[in-house]
């Protein structure tokens, strides 16, 4: 008795002790929440306190680094009980969701729901960092025994931040121009955040844009622990303008088709939660409005295509909030106001998680089992072609596939179904190809990726419509209502074991073979490129392929073969070995059609006026995907560049505020007319139009003014004037674009090219001193929303050109080849205008 008595007053002490330490985040940090930023270090080392203080009822994990090196980690939160076999509740939670690896069965019963709160993946929406740690400081706080019963069944994980980099480079810039007080005037210059602020990581990617792609650092490392969790309820907090109040769940129109009557069903339930407590408090809100359940990428939707109820939250603040803002209504917005709110939702979707926790599971499962049983849409089977030509782009769509868990085999017979590249049911073969079964745990995932055409139940969406791997990817597919059978996994390792005798060609297909020849270049092997196709040695070769030869490279002498190696080896290239430069057909390796590759000195004009997510793309690309030496030059000090040191300057999307100084205009034409070569993306073209480079933006057809329809047109309802704008609008959506394969800009594609269109610019075809390389010649729209107004003037125009300036040329990218990095089958047009155009 006495013995068992001390164990528990032991007990009891160690507890007492234990939580005699835990502090609230106004005690550990010495300031109220609210009353002042706090930046990221500081988040980390309350979220650090906590852990280490409440050792019995959360885990903190860390899942990876930023860019910058910030630590990104999450806590789990949840009874002792739970805490205490958490690996179990995860690893049966997979099995919920017919992912785990083992086959045992899954417990649906008293299994917890899963609830994953997402804060500050803006990093100038700043206030849900704050809310953060109100949060998990009201599950851990010993005197809250609410809490304490929701967390019976429920685990909750908190992510305090997704975006470090952004928070503090908005936290410390805020920090630095704050005065003793706050001022609340929206003009006083805390509320206006300079370029290019604070949303975006450290190459300027929205990693809210990312969550499928997976292009950054930061959604690669969360993902993966991500899937191995799967929860049942996702929460992304953001914030929007200062004049809004605040928005929760249900979300706006369109939703994708593939939503469950179930998921659409408790974002109102979890809503109506949420309206009980601000009703109370008597706070303005609005639901169903602005933000859409469509594109696959953001925080809400990738996570309802993973079978969770994933919804976005929105506080009014933002940049423009500073810690205290008065709103056009003359209200004060205080940063605590916000965090407030932020802290309110999430515990409200706590506990109506924790109310529904069964349903929940129960719900969770059954969407995995029907992705298994029926799966979701149409079509049975995806057959993706596994030509050698594609090798780079499959590779590249295989790693994605792989990223989001998508299960995949190898298929070969007949088969039969929708061809992507004619638009109609076909009879095709398969030998070794690529097939995607739609019958899998992540078959919503599919349907959302592949579909050709998905439908869209409303056309006021925040973001593109359409994104169908094959297109973006630039690869042969079919997408087929049968099942078709697997046999095996798909083998793509690349080892070069044939020596040379007299040299190496490497075919120009893509991302990796430019990494390839980057490096080589890099040390100092000389290259040659081919103009026209040619055959060598039984094997057939495209314009592009570049040729490494011992006798250029003789300063190497016997290590150039396993430096050679070395390079393609790491980056699975192969190459090709000739015997001799004698070619069986096309010109030989001697000939004037065989080019010396030479490495350009680039620059990236960016800074302010620049489009900072355009810039960002192409900068994460030099540094992170071909590894290639860029210098990054402010566009408003291009005046001060030394333009003997530059081959290619790159403009990416935006103003050009040079280009109407007279001095740093002349200059830069007279480096163009010297033999510069420029590479112009999007809004940069039409600054060049606007400059007189001889390049014209197509205006508006006149033929539509005299259709009747259009006279009617200014009858419009005052109520309808959002759905009014609609008509005139293309969120991006897929061309067919017709290539000019024989010009360099065109090198390693076959005679067309999928774009994403994000505007409605065309330009007049270039009639003298220059390529039309890439036109659309009739309405040749694939995919997407295009609104019917632009129909008519989306056809007819040039969208890929190169034009002669004197002694240089600017190659014309009007779309974004480039977007957010994951439109992977543009990617070798902006290489082929950078290192091959002018070459
Ligand atoms: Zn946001």
């Amino acid at each position: 008795m006495f013995r068992k008595t001390s164990i528990v007053l032991v007990f009891i002490s160690f507890f007492l002790s234990a939580n005699a330490q835990l502090k609230s985040p106004e005690e550990f940090l010495g300031y109220k929440i609210g009353s002042r930023y706090t930046p990221h270090w500081k988040i980390v080392n309350y979220f650090n306190h906590v852990a280490t203080n409440s050792t019995a009822t959360v885990k903190l994990e860390k899942y990876g680094e930023t860019n910058e090196g910030r630590p990104l980690l999450v806590t789990f939160i949840s009874s002792a009980d739970n805490i205490q076999r958490l690996d179990a509740i995860r690893s049966n939670n997979l099995r919920l969701a017919n992912l785990a690896k083992d086959k045992a069965a899954a417990i649906e019963e008293n299994a917890p729901a899963i609830v994953w709160l997402s804060y500050n993946v803006h990093g100038n929406e700043t206030s849900s960092s704050e809310a953060a740690m109100m949060t998990i400081w009201a599950l851990v706080d010993p005197s809250n025994n609410k809490t304490k019963e929701w967390l019976k069944n429920t685990v909750v994980v908190i992510d305090p931040c997704i975006n470090p980099d952004g928070r503090d480079r908005y936290v410390n810039w805020f920090n630095s121009v704050v005065g003793k007080n706050a001022n609340p005037q929206r003009i006083s210059r805390e509320h206006r955040e300079p370029w290019p602020g604070g949303r975006t990581n450290h190459y300027n990617f929205d990693l809210n844009r990312d969550w499928a792609w997976q292009t950054q650092i930061e959604s690669q490392q969360r993902i993966k622990l991500y899937s191995q969790w799967m929860p049942q309820v996702h929460v992304d907090y953001h914030e929007q303008g200062a004049n809004e109040p605040y928005y929760f769940a249900p979300a706006a129109q369109p939703y994708h088709d593939v939503i469950t009557p179930w998921q659409r069903d408790f974002q109102v339930t979890i809503g109506k939660n949420h309206a009980k407590y601000f009703d109370a408090n008597g706070w303005l809100y609005f639901t169903k409005e602005v933000f859409d359940l469509y594109y696959p990428s953001y925080g809400d939707t990738y996570p309802v295509y993973n079978g969770a109820i994933g919804m976005t939250y929105e506080q009014g603040g933002g940049p423009a909030g500073g810690t205290a803002v008065i709103n056009d209504e003359g209200d004060t917005l205080t940063l605590l106001d916000r965090a407030t709110h932020h802290f309110t939702t999430g515990l409200s979707t706590i506990e109506i998680s924790s109310l529904n926790a069964s349903k929940l599971v129960k719900e969770f499962r059954k969407f995995f089992n029907d992705a298994v049983t029926n799966g979701a849409g149409e079509y049975k089977t995806y057959v993706v072609k596994n030509l050698p030509k594609d090798k780079e782009r499959i590779d590249a769509f295989l790693e994605l596939l792989d990223k989001n868990g998508i299960q995949y085999g190898n298929g070969s017979g007949a088969g039969k179904g929708y061809n992507y590249q004619t638009g109609k049911e076909e009879a095709f073969t398969m030998s070794n190809d690529i097939v995607v079964s739609s019958l899998q745990p992540r078959s919503t995932m599919v349907k959302v990726l592949f579909e050709p055409k998905g439908k869209l139940v409303d056309s006021a969406t925040y973001d593109i419509t359409a994104w169908a791997l094959p297109y973006a990817y630039g690869l042969e597919a079919y997408a087929s209502r049968d099942k078709i059978n697997t046999n095996g996994a798909v083998s793509r390792a690349v080892i070069n074991n044939e020596d040379a005798t007299y040299g190496y060609v490497i075919p120009w297909n893509g991302t990796k073979t430019v990494k390839v020849v980057g490096k080589l270049l890099q040390k100092g092997i000389l290259l040659r490129y081919a103009e026209q196709p040619f055959e060598v040695n039984g094997n057939k070769f495209d314009r592009g392929a570049v040729i490494v030869l011992k006798t250029a490279n003789k300063s190497f002498g016997s290590n150039l073969w396993s430096e050679v190696k070395k390079v393609a080896d790491a980056n699975s290239i192969r190459l090709y070995p000739v015997s001799t430069g004698f070619v069986d057909k096309g010109y030989d390796f001697g000939s004037d059609k065989v080019h010396p590759f030479k490495a350009p000195k680039v620059v990236l004009l960016t800074g302010e006026g620049i489009g900072g997510n355009a810039a960002g793309e192409i900068w994460h690309f030099f540094e992170q995907q071909i590894d290639y030496p860029l210098t990054l030059i402010n566009a408003n000090d291009i005046g001060r560049a030394n333009w003997n040191d530059i081959d290619v300057i790159i403009m990416p999307d935006g103003n050009y505020r040079f280009l109407s100084d007279k001095a740093q205009a002349d200059a830069f034409k007279d480096w163009i007319n010297k033999g510069g070569r420029v590479v112009a993306l999007e809004g940069a073209v039409g600054a060049l139009a606007k400059a007189d480079f001889g390049i014209k933006l197509r205006k508006a057809e006149e033929g539509d003014k005299k259709d009747d329809k259009i006279i009617y047109d200014v009858l419009k309802k005052f109520e309808e004037r959002e759905r009014d704008f609609i008509p005139n609008i293309t969120p991006g959506s897929i061309y067919k674009v017709e290539l000019d394969n024989t010009h360099p800009l065109a090198y390693g594609y076959p005679n067309y090219y999928y774009t994403l269109k994000m505007d409605d610019n065309v330009y007049d075809f270039i009639k003298e001193d220059g390529w039309n390389v890439g036109v659309i010649k009739k309405d040749n729209q694939v995919a997407g929303f295009v609104g019917s107004k632009l129909k008519n003037k989306l056809k007819d125009g040039l969208i890929l050109g190169v034009q002669q300036v004197g002694g240089g040329l600017v190659t014309y990218l009007t779309d974004n080849v480039m977007f957010r990095n994951f439109w992977e089958n543009g990617k070798l047009m902006f290489c082929n205008a950078v290192f091959l155009v002018g070459q």
